[in-house]
């Protein structure tokens, strides 16, 4: 093993901006221009890559119901390709911040080669400690980033602070299907980690987490047999530029992925509730 998964493996969480940062282009070569899983419509579905993971955007964005007019705060927003699609499909207007300052100087060029640089705007912030004005959105998405922040409360909370009541949050996430023991969560983390998964979550505690965090949760959508294996079949394909860049580990975590009934992919919708008192 060499470069990036020897670092990874070896670097603090906090280090994940450097992971996307040094082998994000390469992610996106291989999952067809964003950094999420894609949406298969069932078997038979024959779409390739790019046009799944553009079907997986379109069902956020549907999801998020944003307006013209509206702002929008995306977490984890990768290279800005969601958010500008997001942008267009909706009118809305969308701040999206990333850890890695590579992704959200590419994202920002994105913007400007789109002629939407005017209403989508990309800037390097920790999920945990956003630095926006409290109650200035009206809707936000964790597109696939919930899964590498180790304080989920922290970032909930967070979001809580920086939307208006009633707004919408929508999260799509890597979850765990079965409330796993402790023992196998310890055998499973040394994998996660492979590719800074900080934590995967039972999809049936998400109810419970948000309404700590002050959310009521909506639609609860168990999407793995649309999105997962056909995803991580994708990858696989494209292992030999994984291997090239040291990232011989995560193609076990992807290996487990791709078979594992443990684990699978979910769309939550949530809305934040109104301050109390
Ligand atoms: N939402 C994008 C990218 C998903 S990949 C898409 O769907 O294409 C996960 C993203 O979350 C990466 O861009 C990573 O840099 C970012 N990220 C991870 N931890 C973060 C944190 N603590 N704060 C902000 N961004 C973070």
């Amino acid at each position: 093993m060499s470069g990036a998964a020897r670092n990874a493996a070896e670097r603090p969480a906090s280090s994940i901006g450097d992971l996307y940062d040094e082998v994000g282009v390469l992610i996106e070569e291989a999952m067809g221009g964003s950094l999420h899983y894609g949406y298969w419509n069932g078997a038979d579905d024959t779409s390739d890559m790019r046009t799944a993971s553009e079907r997986m955007t379109d069902l956020m964005v549907g999801k998020l119901g944003a307006r013209p007019g509206d702002r929008i705060l995306d977490v984890g927003c990768g290279n800005g390709r969601p958010a500008l699609r997001l942008a267009r499909a909706s009118g809305a207007s969308v701040l999206g911040v990333n850890i890695a300052p590579k992704q959200v100087a590419a994202a920002n060029e994105h913007a400007e080669r789109e002629g939407l640089a005017d209403r989508v705007r990309f800037t390097v912030a920790d999920a945990g400690d956003l630095g926006v004005a409290p109650g200035s959105f009206d809707g936000a998405w964790l597109f696939e980033s919930l899964l590498h922040m180790p304080d989920e409360r922290a970032v909930l909370r967070e979001l809580h602070a920086a939307l208006k009541p009633g707004a919408r949050l929508v999260i799509a996430n890597l979850v765990l299907l079965d409330r796993l023991p402790e023992e196998r969560i310890r055998q499973l983390r040394p994998l996660w980690e492979t590719f800074q998964i900080a934590s995967l979550l039972p999809l049936a505690g998400y109810p419970a987490l948000l309404k700590e965090c002050g959310f009521d949760a909506g639609e609860v959508l168990d999407i793995s047999e649309n999105s997962v294996q056909r995803t991580m079949e994708t990858i696989l394909g494209a292992q030999a530029g994984f291997r090239e860049e040291g990232l011989d580990e995560p193609l076990t975590l992807i290996d487990w992925l791709a078979r594992t009934t443990e684990a699978g992919y979910a769309i939550v919708v949530a809305v934040r509730r109104p301050d109390e008192g």
